[in-house]
């Protein structure tokens, strides 16, 4: 696991340590769990929706620093942003992180540009992508948990 040194980068360290929006959140009115058996990443999401907007969202969970950084800058991405957005979002996020990006067209995605480099660690997508498949379980309603496998 050694090369995966490079990765662990200053922003992800920070999110992992101190995560942002950690915790439970009285109201929520959206959740989901989320699981990723090959590393052993477990995730609760609480989602405040009015309308078709985000107006809060918190995690919980124990995951290895990819996963828990994700959760916590999913988090920040998408509070405040309507429900289409925040979906849009994710496939962006999710063609970033798995190299699938239009040719010659990198879209700047800020701080989740971090997450650019685990694309050559398909376990480590895994991580990068779980919280935003329990976010989408959550915006859709699917009961029960949801696997990255
Ligand atoms: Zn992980």
């Amino acid at each position: 696991m050694e090369d995966l040194g490079e990765l662990y980068q200053e922003l992800i360290l920070d999110h992992y340590r101190n995560p942002r929006n950690f915790g439970t959140l009285p109201g929520a009115n959206r959740s989901a769990r989320g699981h990723n058996p090959l590393c052993g990443d477990r995730l609760d999401l609480a989602v405040l929706l009015e309308g078709d907007r985000i107006a809060d969202l918190r995690f919980r969970g124990s995951g290895c620093a990819i996963s828990t950084a994700s959760a916590s800058l999913m988090t920040e991405a998408v509070k405040g942003r309507a429900r289409p957005e925040a979906l849009a979002l994710f496939e962006k996020f999710h063609r970033k992180v798995t190299g699938r990006e239009a040719e010659g067209a990198p879209e700047d995605l800020g701080k989740l540009d971090v997450f650019a480099g685990v694309r050559e660690f398909p376990v480590r997508v895994k991580c990068a992508t779980l919280a935003w498949h329990t976010l989408k379980a959550a915006l859709e309603g699917d009961a029960g948990t949801v696997s990255t496998e």
